[in-house]
């Protein structure tokens, strides 16, 4: 998918503008899993195209009094990450000092900005919203985020001048591609350093903007396997900060193209917020997931046992639990290649396809026993299952009244299926349909 920024001050309508945008297609991912989390990120469609979409002020929090340099650092790194920057302004500020200095980075970008004038809600604002030409970035999309309107318009624009994405080979598209994402000095480079072999991945401060995710072929204690090499790991040395906004922005695009996603975690500091944002990240976009607890060799074993850690986790990774959780270190190289396997052995559990007849018989029966729970009197029936021929796993139940069921015999159905196949580190869906 191509990804989408916003950018701009503070209260300029930034998340009102990016609510608008996702709303359609949340709704709907929503429904499915019945969880709402990271606010900031999300899909979005317009005249059949795709793309992605970062509140880039979503990240960051008490945005009043935030500093301009923190402004600029947001900026920067939209225009790096992204495919697109929409650049939002308020018609009843004018324009801000602010504003200038954020056109002043978006006028050297050659990637496509557009310019959008909000809370332009009556014909005299039109007239007001003249004096962004002042901007210098040319045209502009007055729009009213709250209404909607103009939004279309932008949106037209928006997504004629996303650019083409490269198609992927069939070659390389038959392959496990597989990403490492986390915090930084979670231990990435030295665990693709340590399992790679190669220096490669080194910390260099490449200059210059590399727009896509770039794989990398590998053939490995038997494994062959694309590695999808981030941005975020390339050029850390760029930006040092531990923000939330910046790991995640950077997992983004590597997390979208990869099959698996590898989660690295620091032992020594524990699951914090930003892993589960970058979990979600994973799981929201129906990948793979392993989670490896790495810098295990620096944690005292009579304080913490694995058992422990683990079930810490997994607590903060719920409803989704069923993720394999792997204690290694990219120091020692304890455990590495287990890592690899598991890896791998989430990219084939994903792909497997459940024979229907097999899927049918062993869920009717199980269904059979622990019905769904009859509302106002009525009987649920479901009759027929199956896997759909989907890439990403999802299983459909025909019912005769879909509606009456409900999110926790969903959960149900989903862990009886967990139970019986092995569906561990890949995420789910579960359709209740009308026969
Ligand atoms: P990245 O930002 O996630 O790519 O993290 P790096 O690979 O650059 O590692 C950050 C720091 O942690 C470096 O100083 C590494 O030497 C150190 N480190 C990485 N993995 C381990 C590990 O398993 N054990 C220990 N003790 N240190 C590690």
């Amino acid at each position: 998918n191509n990804i989408v920024a916003i950018v701009g001050r503070p209260n300029v309508g930034k998340s009102t503008f990016f609510n608008r945008l996702i709303q359609r297609r949340e709704a709907i991912v929503d429904s499915v899993s019945g969880v709402t989390r990271d606010r900031n990120y999300g899909k979005s469609e317009w005249n059949g195209k795709e793309f992605s979409v970062i509140d880039t002020g979503g990240y960051i929090k008490g945005s009043d009094d935030i500093f301009e340099g923190e402004i600029r650092k947001q900026v920067e790194l939209a225009i790096d990450e992204a495919d697109a920057i929409v650049f939002l302004v308020d018609v009843e500020e004018g324009i801000t000092p602010m504003d200038e200095e954020v056109a002043k980075l978006l006028r050297k970008v050659t990637k496509p900005v557009l310019l959008a004038v909000n809370k332009v809600d009556n014909a005299m604002r039109e007239k007001d919203a003249i004096e962004f030409y002042n901007l210098g970035l040319g045209e502009y999309f007055t729009i009213a985020g709250m209404s909607g309107s103009g939004t279309g318009e932008l949106l037209d624009k928006l997504v004629e001048v996303l650019p083409e994405l490269p198609e992927i080979e069939e070659e390389a598209e038959a392959l496990p591609r597989f990403c490492v994402v986390g915090r930084p000095n979670a231990g990435k480079s030295s665990f693709i350093n340590a399992l790679i072999g190669e220096d490669r991945y080194i910390v260099t401060d490449i200059a210059g903007t590399t727009r896509d995710a770039i794989d990398t072929r590998y053939n490995r204690f038997g494994f062959e396997f694309n590695l999808v090499d981030t941005a975020g790991i390339r050029r850390k040395a760029k930006v040092k900060e531990d923000l939330e906004f910046y790991s995640v922005m950077r997992s983004i695009r590597a997390i979208e193209h990869s099959d698996v996603c590898i989660l690295m975690i620091d032992a020594t500091r524990g699951f914090e917020s930003q892993d589960q944002n970058i979990f979600w990240l994973a799981e929201k976009n129906r990948k793979g997931i392993v989670i490896l607890v790495n810098k295990w060799d620096l944690v005292e074993k009579d304080t913490m046992s694995t058992k422990q850690y683990e079930a810490k986790i997994r607590e903060q990774i719920q409803p989704f639990t069923d993720v394999p959780i792997l204690f290694v270190s990219a120091l020692t190289k304890q455990r590495l290649l287990k890592a690899l396997e598991t890896t791998v052995h989430v990219f084939e559990s994903r792909k497997q396809r459940v024979p229907t007849s097999k899927f049918n018989d062993h869920m009717l029966r199980i269904i059979e026993n622990f019905p769904p729970p009859a509302i106002k009197g009525k009987y649920v029936k479901i009759k027929y299952c199956m896997q759909l021929p989907t890439p990403v796993p999802q299983f459909v139940f025909f019912a005769n009244l879909p509606q009456y069921v409900k999110e926790p015999y969903k959960r149900f159905l989903e862990n009886k299926i967990r139970e019986n196949w092995d569906y561990s580190g890949v995420p789910i869906d579960i359709y209740i349909r009308e026969k």
